[in-house]
């Protein structure tokens, strides 16, 4: 009998594995391509996007900000796992959106301590999916910007709408 989730993911896996087979891929993500997306619930990266096993890096955290740890990630995938193209995906509804700088001030009154980290909180999704592609683009990690786009998925109707670099709008 299993009660916590963990358990229940245990017990999912069984059946998971039961069914796999060794698809004898190697780690190279076949279309060349790292998305870095908010942790969401409601987004399904390899549904939304028609992704398979193996097509791709996926990089997430809250807010799907690009940190230096994402740097780290993207660094190594293009570095050693021969990707090319990024793909920066924010959300409507993001958790991100309703808290501040002040979530680190009010950590430090309850537990004494200011963590190290900025909560990368923002208010205009364009603006942060921007200032995410500028990051992108001006890290001198990584040898291949040419092909970075970012994008705002609506969770309602599950459309992707893509956010000009310059902050021109789309007609
Ligand atoms: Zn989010």
């Amino acid at each position: 009998m299993t009660d916590g989730v963990t358990d229940q993911l245990i017990e999912a896996n069984r059946a998971y594995a039961a069914a796999f087979t060794d698809p004898g891929m190697d780690a190279r993500p076949v279309r060349r391509v790292a998305i870095v997306a908010c942790m969401d619930a409601r987004l399904d990266l390899h549904a939304a996007l028609g992704l398979s096993l193996g097509d791709c890096h996926t990089i997430r955290n809250a807010g799907g900000v690009v940190t230096d740890d994402v740097i780290r990630s993207l660094t190594i995938s293009q570095r050693e796992l021969g990707t090319r193209s990024v793909v920066l995906i924010h959300h409507t509804g993001c958790g991100l959106l309703t808290l501040t700088e002040d979530f680190r001030e009010r950590l430090e009154r309850e537990v004494g301590q200011k963590p190290g980290w900025a909560v990368e909180s923002f208010t205009d999704l364009d603006q942060d999916v921007r200032q995410s592609m500028a990051r992108v683009r001006s890290s001198p990690f990584l040898p291949h910007t040419e092909d970075v786009r970012g994008f705002v998925f609506d969770v309602t109707t599950g459309l992707l709408r893509e956010v000009h670099p310059e902050g021109t709008q789309a007609p």
